[in-house]
């Protein structure tokens, strides 16, 4: 088995110390850089497996790192998780959008931090599903094809909007979607949508859903997921 490569970019000795030293003996091959420069050029020379992102680093910083590897066409496809401190979530909410595809805030225990490595290298590793296939999740079941959504086999009507953002949040479980993200996948409809309509529309979806509504999490201060 060929290990997999992982990247830290994070400024803070100690904390680069700890993780690399968890990753490793996980049996990851680890790479530390300590400046947004060096991880940058770091990150386009190794092509690693996944990049482990601090926000806040001096000079180039986090997000700017994100938005470079997610516009360039031969790392777009790395996935990025970005540590951030407690008081980042707008960065968060940015960083999102960029296209990294998870976070998780200091402090964090190592073991939670494994655990979300391998849980995303799990959810990279399912297949993609076709905008037009059927998702079947826990006791829902969603038809893109015939709009059609079934919790323990029974049709349960859904506006257009609501169906949109079940069916986006559907396509990756797991995966924090923030609202502009989720006012994006809909858009083409007659009707402005704000972020606070998209809480609304949660709010019916859940409803509508009964008790399988809890699959769709709050991720307070940015989004939305379906749960894992
Ligand atoms: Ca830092």
């Amino acid at each position: 088995m060929i290990n997999k490569h992982i990247v830290i970019i994070e400024d803070e000795v100690d904390i680069q110390e700890l993780i690399s030293f968890n990753l490793s003996k996980e049996g990851y091959k680890v790479t530390g850089f300590l400046t947004g420069e060096e991880g940058l050029t770091g990150v386009i020379e190794l092509k690693p497996d996944m990049v482990l992102l601090d926000l806040m680093l001096p000079g180039v910083d986090g997000l700017e790192i994100c938005r470079q590897l997610k516009k360039d066409s031969n790392t777009e496809h790395i996935p990025i998780i970005m540590i951030t401190a407690k008081s980042d979530e707008s960065d968060v909410v940015t960083g999102l959008e960029l296209g990294a595809d998870d976070y998780l805030s200091k402090p964090f225990s190592p073991r939670v931090l494994v655990a979300r490595i391998r849980s995303l290298f799990r959810r990279l590793k399912a297949k993609e599903v076709t905008s037009k296939s059927i998702i079947k999740l826990t006791d829902i079941s969603i038809d893109p094809a015939k709009f059609e959504v079934l919790v323990q086999s029974k049709p349960v009507a859904l506006t257009l909007t609501e169906f949109q953002i079940l069916h986006h949040l559907a396509q990756k479980p797991g995966w924090v979607f923030t609202r502009d993200q989720l006012i994006d996948a809909i858009r083409g409809e007659d009707t402005i949508i704000t972020d606070r309509s998209i809480d609304v529309q949660i709010v019916g979806l859940r409803k509508k859903l009964g008790e399988s509504g809890k699959n769709i999490e709050t991720v307070r201060g940015i989004g939305y997921r379906f749960k894992e």
